[in-house]
This record gives C-alpha cells, structure tokens and sequence, in this order.
C-alpha cells in the first residue's frame, strides 16, 4: 500500500529489535517467517507447528496479502483506481466484492472519527506527493491548490450504495485505504490462520499486528512499541487471548523541504499534515478498527484524543506528543512497559471502557 522511506539501517536496526521481543526461546516451538507486502516488511510468528508447516501456511498468507495488496493500491492500476476513475468521472458502477467490505469498514470508521480518518481524501494524499513508491523528491503543493481541494470538501459521506452498485455525489472523491488496508488484511489473515487450525500466533506488518493465543506455552506474546525515532523502543506490552496493536508515525513516510518535515497522515480540516502528535499506539480487538483509530487519533492530537477514542470505542491509547509529553488512559497505562519514563511528563486522562463495538461494523 505504501513504501517506507526510513532509512535502511533503521529497519533493519528495529526489525533486529522486534525480534529480538518476539523470537524464539529454548523449550518452545516458535517459527517466523517473513515476506513484503503492503510495501512493508510482514512477519508471520506460529507457535507450536513445525518448520514445514510453516511454510505451506506462510505461503497461503503471502497469497492472500499479495492479491489484497493489489486490489487495494491507491495508484497502481486495479480495482481501486478504475473505481477511483469511476468517481471522478461521475459514474454509477460495480463495488468489486474485494473492495466492498473495505469500504463499509471505513464508512463506519470514519463517521465515530468525525472525519478525522477518511479514506476519500486520497487526491490530498496525492497533492502532498505520498501517492508515489519513494515520497523523498516531493516538494509540498501551493496553498491554493490545497484551498481548491478543501473546497470541494471530498467524504466517504459523499459514497452512495445502491445494492452491488457505488457512485460519488462528489467527483473530488479518491479512496486511499492507506491508513486502514493493513489491519484489514490482518485480520483476514488471522481468519485464514484460524481456518488452517493455527491458535497461538502474530501477524506483524512492520510492528502493526494482530496477536492470537499465547506462546504455545501459555506464556504471553511481548510485543515491541516503536519510538518515533526509529532506533529505540518506546515500551513493551505483553498479549494473550486476541489483541493488535497499531502505531502511527508521522517517521513513517516524509520528506524535508526547506528544513521541515512533512508526513504522510494529513488532517482533512486544514488539508496540511497534522501537527502536534509524533506517534499514537492503539490496542484494540480488531486490527481494522486499530490500525484506522491510530491514524485518527494521531490527527485528533494531544487535546482532542479522548473523544475520538471513546467514540471509536478503542480502550487502550498511548500519544506522544511532539513536545515528548505521554498521554495514555489508566487500561493503556496498566499494560504498558515505557523502556525509560525518567524526565517524560505522563499525562493521564480518565478511564474510559474498552467497549468493542466491531460487531456493529
Ligand atoms: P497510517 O500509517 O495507518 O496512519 O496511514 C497513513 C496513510 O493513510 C497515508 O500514507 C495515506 O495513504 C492515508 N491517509 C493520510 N491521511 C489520512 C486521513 N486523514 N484519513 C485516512 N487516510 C489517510
Ligand atoms: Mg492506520
């Protein structure tokens, strides 16, 4: 779905650490096997299911991401970009069966996020330069061409469902499932996983990822939290029973124009990427509904994340402001294991429930 532009040596730094966290330890059975899709490093951990075994499960999941990956891509050609095409040329067509429960994820998703997270902003991501394998030559668009698009204000409110058929009110619409494909995927992946018997088992998309079961050994998974520096490890939680966790960084995917940084998640209010958050970490049941609020959250910012996490119904946050500031919930807190609090201001909110509410997707 998106390349990333960090450096190789930090990937390679952080994967080092991720496994270093997740890997094997004497006296279970735990394999890993790795391969890239959504432009990202995905790492499949089973336990408890021998070598060849893992590589006949590893080689259906790789299958399932390829085709998904393909079907999803905002700007290579598929079925996306044809409907895509569709919406700007004010067409009524076919929702692709690949795309339509994507599509009904995020509508819901992007309503508890009043709009923070939508994924028909996909000409703004594009007018930033993020539409393109390697963002590094980017220079930012012209305020006016950013007013222009603000103007004709495209939303996945804009989308009409008629049976099989979809069409757009506004033809500034282009959907960009970026901030959301990933824990689709995952999620459809722990289905197969479950499908093929595996109980006990991480999906992992570059340190997003979705937990199932335990260590084989009834001994939890740990699971690493990024720094937005790329190089350390913010904390560690610990995972059994079914859970993801989804950060999002403005590191991820950026360029520098006349000293400042510009990243890819964009606040559709201002049309400007969105300021004030340096990473946001969500647990959450489902990968779809985590991997969507971290990008909503991240956007919502330092003063606005509670209202957004609780009318996502995500129960667990960790925000790192730009100025260093923590800011969790006491569910976040409890589980968290920060690598180093000493001279880190923690701000932490009132509790909030955990409410699920995937069911009602
Ligand atoms: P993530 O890494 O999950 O936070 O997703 C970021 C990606 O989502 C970007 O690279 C864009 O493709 C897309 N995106 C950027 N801003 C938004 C937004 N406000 N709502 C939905 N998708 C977005
Ligand atoms: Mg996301």
């Amino acid at each position: 779905m998106s390349a990333s532009s960090a450096p190789g040596r930090r990937s390679l730094l952080l994967s080092l650490l991720l496994s270093l966290l997740l890997g094997c330890d004497a006296g279970t059975s735990i394999q890993n096997r790795q391969f890239l899709a959504f432009g990202t490093l995905m790492e499949l951990t089973l336990a408890g299911v021998d070598g060849q075994r893992a590589d006949r499960i590893t080689a259906v999941i790789e299958n399932d991401f390829h085709a998904l990956h393909q079907a999803w891509h905002a700007w290579d050609p598929g079925p996306l970009a044809l409907l895509n095409q569709a919406f700007a040329d004010g067409e009524r067509v076919a929702l692709p069966k690949v795309v339509k429960p994507l599509l009904l994820a995020s509508r819901t998703l992007s309503t508890r996020s009043d709009g923070l997270f939508d994924p028909a902003i996909g000409r703004l991501v594009d007018l930033w330069g993020f539409h393109r394998d390697d963002p590094r030559d980017n220079r930012p668009p012209s305020p006016e061409a950013i007013a222009e698009l603000l103007r004709q204000h495209p939303s996945m409110k804009d989308l009409r469902l008629d049976g099989e058929q979809v069409s757009s009110l506004n033809s500034a619409v282009k959907l960009d499932f970026g901030a959301i494909g990933k824990g689709y995927g995952i999620d459809l992946a722990v289905e197969r996983l479950r499908s093929m018997g595996v109980e006990n088992a991480i999906v992992n998309g570059g340190g997003d990822l979705r937990a199932i079961g335990d260590r084989g050994n009834g001994a939890p998974w740990r699971i690493a939290i990024r720094h937005p520096d790329g190089e350390h490890l913010l904390g560690s939680i610990e995972v059994s029973g079914d859970e993801s966790v989804f950060t999002s960084g403005g590191y991820e995917r950026n360029y520098y124009w006349r000293g400042e940084r510009y990243h890819h998640i964009i606040d559709p209010r201002s049309g400007y990427p969105a300021r004030g958050t340096a990473s946001v970490t969500v647990i959450h049941s489902d990968a779809t509904t985590a991997d969507a609020a971290a990008t909503a959250l991240f956007i919502a910012g330092p003063t606005q994340w509670q209202r957004i996490a609780r009318q996502m119904g995500v129960g667990m946050v960790l925000l790192l402001a730009e100025n260093g500031d923590l800011h969790m919930n006491p569910a976040m807190r409890a589980r968290v294991k920060l690598t180093d609090e000493s001279g880190t201001r923690i701000h932490l909110s009132a509790p909030f429930p955990a409410a699920t509410m995937a069911g009602e997707q």
